[in-house]
This record gives C-alpha cells, sequence and structure tokens, in this order.
C-alpha cells in the first residue's frame, strides 16, 4: 500500500488546533488518503522544521501563529493574495516550482460572510477592528466585495493609518481610512469585523458601544467552545446579528485543501460537526 501524502499545520503553541479535524473530515468527505498533524514548531526551529518536512516528501503545511511572516523568505513563490496579506497561512510543493506560499484567510472570511451568512457587502459600509496579520489579510478580499467605505480602526492609531494608506495606494478606488476608536461613536457601519487578537486575552477593544449598537451584523475573528467575550459584549449592546470566526476558519481550510488535492470540499457538514463538538479539537 502506498504511503499516505503527507500535510501538518506547524504553529507554536499549536495543540489546540482545529486544523487536523477539520482536514481528516475533508478526506473522509472526498475520499481522499492523507493525514494532517499538528507539529508545535518554536520560531529557532521553523527554517529547519519546513525543510525536513518537504525533504521527506510532505506535500503541504499550514501555518499559524507565530510563524506566518517568518516563513516566507524560506518559499520560492508566493501567491498574489499573500504578497498583498504580507502573510503565509498554506505551503503547497509544486515538483517544478518549488515551495509556494498561499493566504486563504481573506477569502475564507469573505467565503463565511457571503456564502454561509448570506451576507451583501457591496455598497455597504465595513468597520474592521485591528491592523495585525489578520486584517492585513482579510483587507483585500473584502475591498474585492466593492463596499461603500471600509474604516479601520485600532488601538495604536498609526498602525491602522499605516494599512489604509497602503490600501488606497494600492487600490484607490473604495475609501479607506483610518480612525480613532473613540470617533467611532457617532459613526455608523453594516458590518464590524473584530480582527483583534483582544477575544484572547478575555479583552474587548475599546469600542465606543454606540458604534456596536448602530451596526447590523458584528463578526469576531476569534473562535472557541462558547461565544467569545466580543460577541458578548456587542449583544449586551444591542447588535443586530454576532458570529464568530469559525466558519471562516473552515472556508479558508477548504481553500487550502483545494490548492493540495484538486477538490473543494462541503463545508456545510464539516461546520455543522464542529458546532456539535463544541469547537474542541
Ligand atoms: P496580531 O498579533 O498580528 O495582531 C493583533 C491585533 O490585535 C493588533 O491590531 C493589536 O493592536 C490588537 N490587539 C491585541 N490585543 C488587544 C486588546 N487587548 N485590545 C485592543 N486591541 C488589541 O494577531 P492576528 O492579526 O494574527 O490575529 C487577530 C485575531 O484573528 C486573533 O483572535 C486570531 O485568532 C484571529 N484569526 C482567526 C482566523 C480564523 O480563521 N477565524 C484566522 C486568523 C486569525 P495593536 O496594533 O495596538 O497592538
Amino acid at each position: 500500500m502506498p504511503a499516505l501524502e503527507r500535510y501538518a499545520v506547524i504553529g507554536h503553541p499549536v495543540a489546540h488546533s482545529l486544523s487536523p479535524r477539520i482536514h481528516a473530515l475533508f478526506a473522509r468527505q472526498t475520499r481522499q488518503s492523507l493525514s494532517y498533524v499538528a507539529l508545535d514548531v518554536p520560531p529557532e526551529r521553523l527554517a529547519a522544521q519546513v525543510q525536513e518536512f518537504f525533504s521527506g516528501g510532505g506535500r503541504g503545511l499550514n501555518v499559524t501563529v507565530p510563524h506566518k511572516q517568518a516563513v516566507m523568505p524560506l518559499l520560492d513563490g508566493l501567491t498574489q493574495r499573500a504578497q498583498r496579506a504580507a502573510a503565509v497561512n498554506t505551503i503547497a510543493r509544486h515538483a517544478a516550482a518549488g515551495l509556494l506560499g498561499d493566504n486563504t484567510d481573506g477569502v475564507g472570511l469573505v467565503r463565511d460572510l457571503v456564502h454561509n451568512l448570506h451576507l451583501t457587502l457591496r455598497a455597504r459600509r465595513i468597520l474592521l477592528v485591528g491592523a495585525g496579520g489578520a486584517a492585513r489579510g482579510v483587507l483585500g478580499p473584502l475591498l474585492e466585495l466593492e463596499p461603500a467605505e471600509l474604516v479601520i480602526a485600532n488601538r495604536s492609531l498609526e498602525r491602522a493609518a499605516a494599512l489604509a494608506h497602503e490600501c488606497t495606494q494600492r487600490t484607490g478606488v473604495i475609501p479607506v481610512r483610518a480612525v480613532e476608536l473613540g470617533a467611532l461613536a457617532t459613526m455608523e457601519f453594516d458590518l464590524i469585523i473584530n480582527a483583534t487578537a483582544a477575544s484572547l486575552h478575555d479583552e474587548v477593544p475599546a469600542l465606543p458601544p454606540d458604534v456596536v449598537r448602530s451596526a447590523k451584523v458584528c463578526y469576531d475573528l476569534a473562535y472557541g467552545r462558547h461565544d467569545t467575550v466580543f460577541m458578548r459584549w456587542a449583544r449586551g449592546h444591542g447588535a443586530g446579528a454576532v458570529h464568530m470566526g469559525l466558519g471562516m476558519l473552515v472556508e479558508q481550510a477548504a481553500e487550502s485543501f483545494q490548492l493540495w488535492r484538486g477538490v473543494r470540499p462541503d463545508t456545510a457538514p464539516v461546520l455543522a460537526a464542529l458546532r456539535t463538538a463544541g469547537a474542541q479539537p
């Protein structure tokens, strides 16, 4: 019997990752024979581990915190969306072209918003809170939905301003601007996306409650067994619908799976299975 084709997620820590479970469900559903494991790789082992994995026959890696930027110089090429995000969450090995880095986070979020949650974002107003790696990764795909405006707010205003400036220079068509968190009190949005890491520390970004009260939908990129602290806070302040990033996680995984295997899994039953299990590895 031929050896199983090998895939893995590398991160540090990574034991909490749902990716092995998600990819096992995709493989079963699409009748693909593969193995997918979580590898805890400290930063000082990153280069050696990536090299060992692929020279030992590994076919693809997912990359998570804290390696999404650090892995980039180790690769032979980057897709346009990985270049735009300045971060890699998926690596595929190609016989001719070597190791290709991609970023499926942004397209994963958009698929969750549009296909799973049935949101229309064309000509709507979007607030993106946060200016870290995840915010950068989702910006391009969000702008492709042609919102009326996209506002970026962040604890450190200068990071939001730099991101908005970069975006305006690149696309230029849709208004993208940075504002201070406090200045949001008088503004209204159709969708508020929390792309900060605050929920991971059980904190909520210092948003004025009024901005959430007027929002139709609030979405936290973070996810867990229970509603995140941001979801509870937003609901408590009268937000319309409130969602966590579990759908994004499954959709970005499906995009990676398709890149590796050429088959697109049906994400709905996988998302349902994870929800039933309480989003546990
Ligand atoms: P980064 O460390 O790159 O960025 C952190 C961001 O959060 C910065 O904007 C930072 O602000 C802000 N921040 C951190 N703590 C607080 C706080 N207490 N209050 C306000 N702002 C805060 O993280 P990532 O961008 O990689 O990840 C962000 C989130 O996205 C995480 O929760 C992660 O789990 C989630 N994520 C979810 C995915 C999914 O598939 N659902 C995929 C990828 C990420 P400042 O600049 O001021 O420091």
